[in-house]
């Protein structure tokens, strides 16, 4: 019988349906898979009884004839962002440890709804702020994968979604899922050769998500192929009375909707998001991904998004804003972390608790959105920045006059080492750059891998698209799926 941790979602799902094997040791296969990945350090806390509990569930249905869940027989690794039950959850920060949620996520509420079970909370740049998870208090995830130049440098498995991303590339978890505010889905699916998907803002429920900025964030699924990505993204979205932003809107079947048929669709191709010092290798993925969109029966066209130069600093300036806010509610009164010594007042127990609790990264974007939000400044910065995102906004729709969804490099590189761009906030921030504009107007969004570069690293393309076009991405990427026929993976030392 083939390893179990060798399946997908889709696999998994229609084998068990189909009695190929029991859930119960589809959980124990990646239990055992995830116990031995420590190495990685991509989970926070391992939950097998969660797994085990979810497959006998589905076991038990199954011997009862009951209609099959959606999930059934499918463990999923839970990035540490989401609330859990009675599990702690972190987001990977020191001021949280010590947090186990009395509530359950809406978004993790759905997956086990759908008979979903969890392996576990995944590690993640604390409080989601970062691309590389080397923000975690709990120590960096390590990408599986290694470059063949032989040196075996450790190397960053993206971010913030590191976990997720590293997980589902080592085989130890069939499907995670991430968030995504700037590209935290993206650009760490990207860079470990693995789909992933945020979905129009709104789609999925921020209730029970660790908030960084609101206005911002998503969930979404991240795992291996464009259709295990359908597949748990019609089990995340939803409307959620307890959103204000969630979208009242029904779930479209985006399986059942897959077809890497383009014929008729019109692919834009921004000619800003040639940007400097572009490697030469994601230059020639891009053309690479329009010949195969071309072969798929589209037609290519060039369009321009003029304000894309701008998305960065906008992004930089609103996302910390919101985070400065959000986080005002770590006080060392209601979660997590207290620092109260003998005769300290209120004051000092803030700021005592919030100077030890939170990281470096942290503290910098909450400097950042203290300072933007004031007083003399507001108008100068986070107004300015308002009036930004709505002319990227406008970009968008003009542009949607002209295609039906746009192709992207997902990052300007393939995954660096630990460490190399750490000491750099600046560095840090470029690889941002190519997902940032569609966060900022809150457009469905996805990366699929396309190939490899010079040193056997993946390298993602990606692909944009019109409000609640959900399907128009899934299907676009799907054709380059198809067509890059990437089969490379990481090779087991951990
Ligand atoms: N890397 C970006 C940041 O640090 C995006 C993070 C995210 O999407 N959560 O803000």
């Amino acid at each position: 019988m083939t390893d179990l941790t060798d399946l997908g979602i889709r696999d998994l799902r229609d084998g068990f349906r189909a009695g190929q094997f029991s859930a119960r040791d589809v959980a124990t296969a990646f239990n055992a898979a995830v116990a031995a990945a420590t190495p990685l350090n991509a989970f926070l806390v391992e939950t097998p009884d969660h797994a085990l509990a979810a497959a006998d569930a589905a076991d038990t249905a199954r011997a009862a004839g009951d209609a099959p869940k959606p999930l059934a027989g499918v463990p999923i690794g839970m990035k540490d962002l989401f609330c859990t039950k009675g599990v702690a959850s972190t987001a990977a920060s020191h001021i949280l440890e010590g947090f186990v949620p009395e509530y359950e996520s809406t978004v993790s509420q759905k997956l086990w709804d759908a008979g979903a079970g969890m392996l576990g909370k995944l590690n993640m740049d604390q409080f989601a702020m970062g691309s590389s998870n080397e923000t975690s208090h709990f120590g960096n995830v390590i990408s599986p994968w290694r470059r063949a130049d032989g040196g075996n440098a450790p190397l960053a498995p993206g971010g913030s979604s590191g976990g997720s991303s590293s997980a589902v590339a080592a085989r130890i978890a069939p499907g995670a899922t991430g968030t995504d505010t700037g590209g935290s889905i993206r650009q760490p699916a990207a860079f470990t050769g693995i789909s992933g998907i945020k979905p129009t803002y709104g789609r999925c429920s921020r209730w029970g998500v660790i908030a960084f900025a609101s206005s911002l964030d998503q969930a979404g699924p991240m795992a291996r192929d464009v259709r295990d990505c359908a597949i748990m993204l019609e089990n995340m979205c939803g409307f959620d009375q307890k959103d204000a932003t969630s979208l009242d809107l029904p779930v479209p079947q985006w399986e059942a909707g897959l077809n890497a048929g383009l014929k008729g669709k019109r692919v834009g191709v921004p000619k800003e998001y040639r940007v400097d010092g572009m490697p030469p290798e994601i230059e020639a993925l891009w053309q690479q991904g329009i010949d195969w969109v071309k072969d798929a029966g589209a037609e290519v066209v060039e369009v321009s998004l003029p304000h894309t130069k701008y998305a960065l600093p906008a992004y930089y300036i609103i996302a910390p804003a919101e985070a400065s806010s959000n986080l005002a509610r770590y006080d060392g009164v209601r979660y997590g972390l207290r620092d109260l010594p003998e005769g300290a007042n209120l004051q000092e127990m803030y700021a005592r608790t919030r100077a030890e609790g939170f990281g470096d990264e942290v503290k910098r974007r909450i400097l950042i959105g203290t300072y933007v939000l004031s007083a003399g400044f507001y108008d100068a910065y986070y107004t300015q920045a308002q009036k930004v995102r709505a002319l990227i906004a406008r970009d968008f729709e003009r542009a949607w006059e002209a295609c039906d969804v746009l192709l992207t490099p997902t990052a300007p590189s393939a995954a660096f080492a630990l460490g190399e761009k750490s000491a750099d906030p600046i560095a840090m921030y470029l690889n941002d750059v190519f997902t940032v504009p569609s966060s900022l107007a809150g457009l469905p969004a996805m990366s699929v891998p396309g190939g490899v570069d010079a040193m056997g690293l993946p390298l993602g393309l990606q692909i944009i698209g019109r409000p609640l076009d959900e399907q128009g991405v899934l299907n676009a990427a799907l054709a380059i799926e198809e067509r890059a026929g990437f089969v490379a993976r990481p090779e087991r030392w951990w």
